[in-house]
């Protein structure tokens, strides 16, 4: 599944990318460019624009809350989306990210971190690294969290809420 975000769901946007899911975000699109986009490119537009919603010839979904964490619960839940696999894709810019070679990655991280981990992650396209440090436990940890706290909503979903064409 590809997703396309609206410009107010910067945020939600990095989540889903570190969950692993295709998702763009160009904050600058106006509203006829964002349903343009996702009908060429097949992505589920999710936004907190009732209006757009309403838009024919794409799927989308209407993002209910302001808060980040509901954000991410209710897109997780209403696209059933896996949770399993994170941290596979930049959250910059999008692209799936490649295994490097610890010694690749010397001086270019903090030499605390050289020293105590072992595997690496580059963006191919705009060469940041990333470790399975502090702030990714964090992430897994608030995941984790959003998921039990939510534990029979699976089953609960309509899948016509994922979707506008009806
Ligand atoms: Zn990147």
């Amino acid at each position: 599944m590809k997703l396309l975000l609206d410009g107010m769901l910067g945020r939600l946007a990095k989540w889903l990318r570190l969950l692993g899911y295709d998702t763009a975000y160009f904050p600058n699109l106006d509203d006829h460019e964002l349903v343009r986009l996702a009908r060429a490119q097949g992505r589920v537009l999710l936004t907190r624009d009732r209006e757009l919603t309403r838009r024919r010839g794409m799927s989308c979904l209407l993002v209910e809350s302001d808060e980040l964490e509901e954000q991410i619960q209710q897109a997780i839940t209403e696209l059933h989306l896996e949770t399993e696999q994170p941290f596979s894709r930049c959250p910059v810019c999008n692209t799936p990210l490649q295994e490097a070679e610890k010694l690749s990655v010397k001086g270019r991280v903090p030499p605390y971190v050289f020293r105590t981990k072992e595997h690496f992650s580059l963006c191919p396209e705009c060469d940041r690294i990333y470790w399975q440090g502090t702030h990714w436990d964090n992430m897994r940890q608030e995941i984790a969290h959003i998921r039990s706290d939510h534990p029979t909503k699976d089953h609960q979903t309509k899948e016509e809420e994922a979707n506008c064409n009806q």
